[in-house]
């Protein structure tokens, strides 16, 4: 078989860019090796600014237009007119974007799961029926996540990576909270969201900092305080890669988390995703597509990137630059917008 464009992945990259493709005619077929779409390891936060013009209002599950922000020293929130993040299901995007894309005229194959990659053609192998075959294309999208194939076929390394500890728990809760503690998270945070009926409860730091483990007995003993008892709750983890060396590799592109575009400082990486599939659909339709949008998401990307290095210089440092940052936040002088992905 011979397709046009080939898209490993159907998270949010791989399917903002099979509709743009599809939606200007391009033959495209998407391959997910899960047997659904949208499941995914994630607290499901979206900003308002960046999102809302393409996930409806509808699919908001909880909207915040006040984000509270502890450190050891402040306890803060800062409040804007419009909602600052809501929260979704990641299952209902999946579908709603998947949707999106057939209605486009995409093809999307569940339960394929693409076992070699070669210069011109991919194997993929059924996960239901074990039948294997090789697909040909003209142009193969990379959007398949942290651990991404194609980009281990491209020869780049995962030096920079985050790890995201989720737990998802059956109730309600009223606030949006951050908390940033160097002696518990390094230079990461651990998050409450709340949903409709769950609340997301987890932290993120780069895996740089802290060890995996350290930063769970973190989490679990942060939330014994907070009120919440996770030892008998099923944790989920998954790294976020943040390494981004390029996105454009002659007739092979990286969009999302496979080109290392989530955010290493906060763990976002829905928008870069989104963002990121849409813009390399662009430029396969047009070649000549501005890099705009892109040269913007990738400095947004280097300055969150750098941050990360600094503060995991020392525990001192970070602990210094959270306690200033948070009162530039406080005081209105750093805008939360600042901390977000979308420019
Ligand atoms: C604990 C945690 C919390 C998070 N919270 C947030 C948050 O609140 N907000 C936010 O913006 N971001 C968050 N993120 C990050 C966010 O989930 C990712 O950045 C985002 O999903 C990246 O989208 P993507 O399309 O690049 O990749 P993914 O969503 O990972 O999609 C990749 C797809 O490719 C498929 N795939 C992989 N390999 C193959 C293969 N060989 N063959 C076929 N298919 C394959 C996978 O099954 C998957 O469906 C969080 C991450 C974690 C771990």
């Amino acid at each position: 078989m011979h397709v046009d464009t080939l898209i490993i992945g159907a998270g949010p990259g791989g399917l903002a860019c099979a509709k743009i493709l599809a939606e200007k005619g391009v033959e495209v077929l998407v391959l997910e090796r899960k047997a659904g779409i949208g499941a995914k390891v994630c607290a499901g936060g979206i900003t308002w600014g960046g999102l809302i013009s393409r996930v409806p209002e509808t699919l908001a599950e909880r909207s915040f237009c006040r984000q509270y922000i502890q450190t050891p020293l402040q306890r803060i929130y800062i409040e804007e007119e419009n909602p600052i993040i809501a929260t979704v299901n990641r299952k209902k995007l999946g579908t709603l974007m998947a949707a999106q894309a057939k209605d486009a005229g995409a093809t999307i194959r569940t339960a394929a799961l693409v076992r070699q990659i070669n210069a011109h053609s991919v194997t993929v192998q059924d996960r239901q029926s074990k039948q294997v075959e090789e697909i040909s294309f003209r142009y193969l999208v990379g959007a398949d996540g942290s651990s991404s194939l194609v980009r281990k076929h491209l020869g780049l390394p995962n030096e920079k990576l985050g790890l995201g500890i989720n737990y998802s728990i059956p109730g309600t809760a009223e606030k949006m909270e951050w908390h940033l503690n160097n002696k518990l998270f390094a230079n990461g945070y651990a998050w409450i969201f709340p949903h409709a009926e769950t609340i997301s409860i987890g932290a993120y730091a780069p895996r740089q900092s802290i060890s995996s483990k350290r930063l769970k007995n973190s989490l679990l003993l942060w939330a014994e305080k907070q009120g919440y008892s996770l030892a008998r709750e099923q944790a989920r983890a998954e790294s976020i890669n943040f390494d981004f060396r390029g996105y454009h590799f002659a007739n092979t592109f990286l969009v999302g988390d496979a080109a290392g575009l989530a955010s290493g400082l906060t763990g976002e990486g829905i928008y870069p995703a989104i963002i990121s599939g849409e813009e390399v659909a662009k430029t396969i339709i047009n070649p000549k597509h501005s890099r705009d949008v892109m040269d913007a998401l990738i400095k947004r990307h280097a300055k969150h990137s750098k941050t990360v290095q600094l503060t995991a210089k020392s525990g001192l440092l970070n602990t210094i630059l959270t306690e200033l940052m948070t009162l530039s936040l406080r005081s209105g002088i750093l805008k939360f917008e600042k901390l977000e992905m979308a420019v």
